[in-house]
């Protein structure tokens, strides 16, 4: 994304030109997450109606905080308790429901393209083991004639 790691104005500065140097840019998850103060809000919201990236920005994310009220304080105290450390949270049975659901799904299938391939790896090895295996048909005349005519010196005749 162009907003991370962009130059950004100090706070209060006159570079409102929308942009990677646009002062607000960080601005948009405290407004969506409703953790500005009020007086930086009715700021941002002043920017708002003159920045169509920012307006985009918080568009985007404004569809964030739904899923994040779904979290209960246990949830809430499980990431907290994981940290950075890698540890997950107990998930709500309706997504492990949800979720076993899938993957038991993706499994049935796997083992149904595994079981496809090995049948037809088989027939295929099949079908070769018989053509290697098949009499080779009649000798050709040609042959037949030039093996009878370097055999017949050595033999009885
Ligand atoms: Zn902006």
């Amino acid at each position: 994304m162009k907003r991370v790691g962009g130059p950004v104005t100090p706070f209060g500065g006159r570079n409102a030109s929308p942009g990677d140097n646009d002062e607000y840019a960080l601005w948009d998850a405290a407004y969506v997450l409703g953790s500005l103060s009020s007086a930086d809000r009715s700021e941002y919201q002043a920017h708002l109606k003159t920045c169509p990236s920012c307006r985009q920005a918080v568009a985007e994310l404004s569809c964030m905080p739904a899923p994040l009220s779904r979290l209960d304080g246990e949830d809430v105290a499980a990431i907290d308790e994981g940290g950075p450390k890698g540890g997950v949270p107990p998930l709500r049975p309706q997504v492990l429901n949800s979720l076993q659901a899938k993957v038991s799904h993706r499994r049935r299938r796997s083992r149904l393209v595994l079981s496809t391939v090995t049948a037809a790896t088989a027939a295929v090895l099949v079908i070769g083991t018989f053509i290697a295996m098949r009499p080779s048909g009649p000798i050709p005349e040609s042959r037949t004639t030039a093996y009878v005519d370097v055999s017949c010196p050595n033999n009885l005749y």
